[in-house]
């Protein structure tokens, strides 16, 4: 075991990639670096890293800012409830003297589960726990040709025990990082380096050719389809907007009026939607056209598929009167989701 910690820290040292998250052992920086690359690529998190750090330098910071600011900070990022618990945190430590020291402490901060605790114990305070995300999970069934599955909690378990008992107790914080970046770069999901690879010596998956069945999964995740209408109205300078507050995707993100509705329709039948009439005053005849037809926005568990309406309505308008009148101008300054913003890119 020993052997192959030490194989994985020398593969570090001649492998690692410089990010401004490795410079330092402050437990905010690698709490705030570890939250948004969940779900998210180097590259991408990179920039959002150095902008946030920016603007919110320490968790007092953090924690005073308003959340549609946050939220903002976080705009394209996705999974946003990452950002919502980050802010939820943030104003707890900052009613303490210190960040939490114990892993007891971190893990019980909103949105940490075990394997952030464990990153940042490990990186900022030299504790040993070994972290286990799905570049370990790799790493570890390859090494050692366990198929149990990782989203069982018997698997769950046994990686847990496999990946501690692996780990350098010496230099856990760096050991850690080693082992997620040779799952990142080395033993990746497809075509993993296995003919330069120092530990294929020691791989059952290298021996008997299991790199595409390893690791396993039990659970497939199923893709929902939903089908969203959203109304761009045109009130002279104005434009209405809503705050999404339902237990849903993109939780307090702002957007334009939306209609959901259970399939795909045409612009005909959008018009003559009771949900749509509702909206309109009587005495009002709006213009209205298709301006965005189709477009498919794809998350990890649903798929999009969205249409944008252009409504043009009388400056003074007291249709949509359920939704919140704000100027066109100001628009740029609220949180909205990719999709939204893709729009207003477009337009
Ligand atoms: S030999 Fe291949 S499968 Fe095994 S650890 Fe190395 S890269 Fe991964």
């Amino acid at each position: 075991m020993k052997e192959i910690s030490k194989i994985l820290l020398d593969w570090y040292s001649a492998n690692k990639r410089e990010l401004p998250w490795r410079e330092t052992t402050d437990p905010y920086r690698i709490w705030i670096s570890e939250i948004i690359l969940q779900q998210t690529r180097i590259v991408q998190g990179y920039e959002y890293f150095l902008k946030f750090i920016e603007r919110f330098p320490n968790v007092q910071e953090l924690a005073k800012a308003d959340e549609d600011e946050v939220l903002k900070y976080w705009q394209g990022l996705g999974y946003y409830s990452r950002a919502r618990n980050l802010h939820i945190a943030a104003k707890s430590i900052a009613n303490r003297e210190t960040f939490p020291v114990t892993y007891e402490e971190v893990r019980s901060l909103k949105g940490v589960g075990d394997y952030t605790a464990a990153a940042i114990c490990s990186i900022a305070y030299g504790l040993p726990y070994a972290v286990v995300d799905g570049n370990v999970y790799r790493v570890i069934s390859r090494l050692f040709g366990i198929d149990t599955p990782i989203d069982s909690g018997k698997g769950k378990k046994l990686f847990a025990e496999l990946a501690q008992s692996i780990m350098c107790k010496y230099s856990p914080g760096i050991y850690n990082q080693a082992i997620m970046d040779f799952g990142a770069i080395q033993c990746t999901p497809q075509k993993p380096l296995c003919h330069q690879c120092p530990l294929a010596e020691k791989c059952y998956a290298y021996h008997y050719s299991k790199q595409n069945t390893l690791p396993v999964k039990q659970h497939h995740t199923k893709i929902k389809k939903r089908y969203f209408n959203y109304i761009d109205v045109h009130a002279g300078i104005y434009t209405f907007i809503n705050k999404r507050e339902k237990d849903d995707i993109w939780k307090n993100l702002y957007e334009l009026p939306l209609i959901e509705t259970t399939e795909e329709i045409d612009e005909a039948t959008f018009y003559s939607l009771p949900e749509f009439q509702a909206l309109i005053k009587t005495n009002e005849k709006p213009l209205l056209r298709c301006v965005c037809k189709g477009i498919k926005h794809i998350l990890s568990h649903r798929i999009i598929y969205a249409n944008f309406y252009e409504v043009i309505l009388p400056e003074d308008t007291s249709s949509f009167s359920s939704y919140q009148r704000i100027k066109r101008i100001d628009l740029d300054s609220y949180p909205v989701s990719r999709l939204v913003n893709l729009y207003f890119e477009k337009k």
